[in-house]
């Protein structure tokens, strides 16, 4: 571990140097407004950059301070979050808004850990980026790159090699701990890349980096197994009636709970609703589940009483539709 501690402090100088020179210009970069840095990093949780970008700035022009989105609706909230996924993160926001409105942004690591939806990750980088602690924040990425730079082979899925990590940052963290948090991050989104061939020959850390060094790069990380994903098959009925389209809530536990989803069924419940006037296939992948939809658009035979009739308008405005179902919104029209 000494000769672990060692590389990475000599690497620290090399990697804030490289970040000052080449980080992209994001959105949320730039900022030391805690609510604004807290927002972006859950919107990051599982969910790519470009992703992100739009919903960042038009989620912040609707709610630009804790107390906005304390004050909205859980729909409405839901509503601008529509499409991004992970709704439980949209949730949880607006819960710990209403915390944060009440007492003010926690000021230390403790404190933003505690909110709801924050995990050890999220609060390290919030807690270096608004405020210069030195907490680190360690996820994938980090951990991707930190095996690499020191050829560690240990599995990064165990929560042991986590902790071991996080320790060893804690000791060379510099005083720019928001830079350094983020320069480890885009070291890892744009160099030491999770998919493909990490680009050594334009890295900072090439003529230190244990792996590049043995020409090893790809031994690491060490991860465990993935497990294939579950198939899932549904049937997906868009009803319409005299320009009215079906809605329901889905339960509130589970897969995308309590969300607004167009009626459906497993395959053993096959329902008649009406005419089928055009059908179609779509897939969704979720983390562990593939869900394979056959989507049926179906003239109602009546306003049939266990659904929420609306409106594409209504639909548009004020109901939040997860992207699993976007294929089939095409027909709300
Ligand atoms: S030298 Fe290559 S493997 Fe090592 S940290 Fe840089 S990009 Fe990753």
């Amino acid at each position: 571990m000494q000769n672990a501690i060692q590389v990475l402090k000599n690497a620290v100088e090399p990697l804030l140097k490289w970040y000052g020179e080449n980080h992209r210009e994001l959105p949320w970069r730039g900022t030391r407004d805690p609510y604004k840095i807290w927002v972006s990093e859950i919107m990051l949780q599982q969910t790519r950059v470009e992703a992100v970008k739009g919903y960042y700035a038009a989620f912040l022009e609707k709610f630009p301070t804790a107390e906005a989105l304390a004050n909205a609706s859980e729909e409405e909230v839901l509503k601008a979050w529509e499409g991004l996924g992970y709704y439980s993160r949209a949730r949880n926001l607006h819960r710990a808004a209403k915390l944060i409105a009440e007492k003010g942004f926690p000021r230390d690591f403790e404190g933003v850990r505690s909110l709801p939806g924050v995990g050890d990750y999220t609060a390290g980088a919030i807690c270096s980026i608004a405020y210069d602690l030195p907490c680190p924040a360690v996820d994938g990425n980090v951990l991707r790159v930190l095996t690499r730079l020191t050829a560690d082979g240990r599995n990064i899925d165990e929560m042991s090699t986590r902790i071991a990590f996080s320790q060893l940052l804690r000791e060379v963290y510099p005083k720019e701990a928001g830079e350094f948090c983020q320069s480890l991050m885009e070291l890892g989104a744009i160099m030491c890349v999770p998919n493909g061939e990490p680009m050594c020959p334009l890295c900072p850390w090439q003529n230190m980096c244990l792996a590049h060094l043995a020409g090893e790069e790809e031994k690491f990380p060490v991860r465990s197994e993935k497990k294939a994903r579950k198939i899932e098959r549904i049937f997906v009925y868009v009803l319409k009636k005299e320009g009215k389209f079906a809605l329901r809530k889905r339960e509130k536990r589970g897969l995308l709970a309590g969300l607004w989803e167009f009626p459906n069924t497993s395959e053993k419940e096959r329902a008649n609703y009406g005419q089928v006037l055009s059908e179609k296939t779509a897939k969704h992948i979720f983390t562990h589940v593939e869900w394979h939809m056959m989507g049926y658009l179906i003239e109602a035979e009546e306003f049939f009483p266990q659904f929420l009739w609306v409106t594409p308008e209504e639909m548009k405005q004020s109901y939040a539709l997860p992207s699993a179902f976007k294929a089939f919104k095409e027909w709300v029209k």
